[in-house]
């Protein structure tokens, strides 16, 4: 049951990663609150496939990160935001 790629990470790109610091941008802009209808702010967190962005990816917050999927689920909902990439 050999599962992950995360053992196969190399020390150099392990540093890498540790020196690139991300900020959340929703801190660095003090958003109080992410408006589900401001499409522009979600965009860029949202994959190509459609899904949202991993907070290890972002680099944002856990309280913004979580703020942000009701968002982006309440976008979808009102058809403002896409479920899939392909309808
Ligand atoms: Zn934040």
């Amino acid at each position: 049951m050999a599962r992950g790629t995360g053992n196969k990470i190399s020390k150099s790109t392990r540093k890498k990663t540790m020196l690139t610091q991300k900020i959340c941008r929703f801190c660095a802009d003090k958003v109080s609150s992410i408006i589900f209808y401001d499409i522009k702010s979600l965009k860029p967190l949202i994959s190509d496939a459609g899904k949202i962005v991993p907070a290890r990816i972002s680099g944002n917050c856990a309280k913004h990160q979580r703020e942000l999927t009701t968002a982006i689920k309440r976008a979808r909902n009102i058809a403002l935001l896409s479920f899939s990439e392909a309808h």
